[in-house]
């Protein structure tokens, strides 16, 4: 019986946001913040955190996908302007969520990155729209997607000639009741079979549970996935979204220090 090989280890060119290179086989780079920005001071302690504890990226929700119309659903245009403000201070790129076709050009004008979320990977209008937008595109796999239909998702993007986008693994819908979602490790493998695209993990989606957050995004590395994008919040338990999946600001450091420990035993540059 022949074996496969495992996923390549072959450094691509990759792209750059913010001075931070997101390349297959390239450093290891950790994307971190907030599900939604609720408000200045709680952005700003949450982007204080991560920046000093050594994240690459910000993240935040401003235009939120909810599925309950009771949900917070974000603060839209202000949002955008919190992250900006905070993100400069910092000298920080950011990455935020586009919804629809709608919010592509205010998005455009105040982020770094465009989030294409799970509910909208194969939202062709969309996609086209970001592509256009001409920033690097961070593409989740769709809560039910197969591997493939999310690198035929990332070919469109291509195909509509932004190259610099990076697939993201944040957990399917699965039988198990204890987990909002469970993070499909093989995916992560599978996604660096498939394409030649930088690939993300996101524990937090992958699994919507504080408790689980570390070993995912530790197994997420081992696996083969490039980056982490995680999600960080000063008051958890007073979070307007997500707060049962999200590492107090306080656990980041201990985060931080053991996602790096696994990609250095991995070869990976930290
Ligand atoms: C998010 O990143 O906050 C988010 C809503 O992600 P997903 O699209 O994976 O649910
Ligand atoms: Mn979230």
């Amino acid at each position: 019986m022949s074996t496969a090989s495992l996923p390549s280890r072959r450094v691509d060119a990759g792209f750059e946001v913010v001075g931070v290179r997101i390349a297959s086989g390239g450093p290891l780079f950790v994307v971190a913040g907030p599900c939604s920005v609720e408000s200045f001071e709680q952005y700003r302690a949450a982007a204080m955190a991560v920046h000093s504890a050594g994240a690459d990226l910000l993240r935040g929700g401003a235009f939120k996908p909810r599925t309950s119309p009771y949900a917070f659903q974000g603060l839209g245009q202000e949002g955008l302007e919190i992250m900006r403000a905070v993100a400069d201070e910092l000298s920080m790129g950011v990455v935020t969520e586009a919804l629809t076709v709608d919010d592509v050009p205010a998005i455009t004008r105040y982020a770094d990155m465009i989030q294409i979320g799970a509910r909208n990977m194969a939202n062709r209008p969309l996609l086209q729209a970001v592509a256009d937008a001409g920033r690097p595109i961070l593409l989740k796999r769709g809560m039910t997607a197969p591997v493939e239909e999310l690198v035929t998702a990332a070919e469109s993007l291509v195909g509509f000639g932004n190259e610099a986008v990076a697939v993201c693994e944040r957990g399917s819908r699965t039988s198990e009741p204890s987990l909002r979602n469970t993070l499909d490790i093989t995916a992560i493998a599978e996604m660096k079979l498939l394409s030649g695209l930088p690939v993300v993990v996101d524990p937090s989606h992958g699994t919507g549970r504080t408790d689980l957050v570390q070993a995912a995004a530790c197994a997420g590395i081992a696996a083969g996935a490039d980056g982490i994008m995680v999600e960080v919040h000063p008051h958890p338990a007073r979070a307007l979204s997500d707060g049962f999946q999200s590492l107090p600001t306080e656990d980041f450091t201990e985060f931080m220090r053991s996602v790096r420990s696994i990609a250095a035993a991995v070869g990976r540059e930290t």
